[in-house]
């Protein structure tokens, strides 16, 4: 079965349910996009599979990615997050995911919605691989990342962007030869 798969997926079924269920699904709700992003800030520096094997604990750590609580966290949340074994306990990318909130938030009132600025960027369209080409970073995640930053986000480099819109299903970015090509059109 995993010859059909794209090559990145392991054998860890965590990874291929992943895979199979979530990774290219197109995302317009705000709460997943908002998800998706700050556990893609987490990422940076890690394997994705790390991120993935933590998420209930991020989940449960972060209020369920309440992002009204979270622009909030003070700091003795943020030292019970560093005390928090099942996450990724990094000072600075604490620090970020609540800053990065509240710029979300921003983002939220110009925009109308999180969704409405992110699918912006393309036209609303789905970028689709043709040819089994790939970089880790685009002409659009260079766009995004560079737009976030001058909002004041950290830990939305253009590489980080690129997964992110891989996940969320703007680049769909499934090989040629996986069964979800033809798939998911
Ligand atoms: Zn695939």
């Amino acid at each position: 079965m995993n010859n059909c798969r794209c090559s990145w997926v392991t054998n860890d079924e965590i990874y291929q349910n992943y895979h199979d269920e979530e990774w290219g699904v197109p995302v317009y709700d705000d709460h997943t996009l908002y998800e998706m992003l700050i556990l893609e800030s987490f990422h940076a520096g890690l394997s994705w599979l790390i991120i993935l094997k933590k998420r209930d604990n991020f989940r449960k750590a972060f209020d369920d990615f309440n992002s009204e609580k979270i622009e909030k966290y003070d700091d003795k949340k943020i030292i019970k997050l560093l005390n928090n074994e099942g996450i990724v306990r990094h000072k600075q990318k604490i620090m970020a995911a609540i800053e990065n909130t509240k710029i979300f938030h921003e983002i939220q009132k110009e925009f109308g919605s999180f969704s409405n600025y992110l699918w912006g960027f393309n036209n609303n369209k789905i970028i689709k691989n043709m040819d089994d080409n790939f970089q880790n970073r685009t002409a659009l995640s260079d766009k995004i990342s560079k737009n976030l930053k001058s909002r004041g986000m950290k830990f939305v480099g253009s590489v980080t962007i690129q997964a992110y819109l891989e996940a969320i299903g703007i680049f769909n970015n499934h090989q040629l030869k996986c069964y979800l090509y033809k798939k998911q059109g």
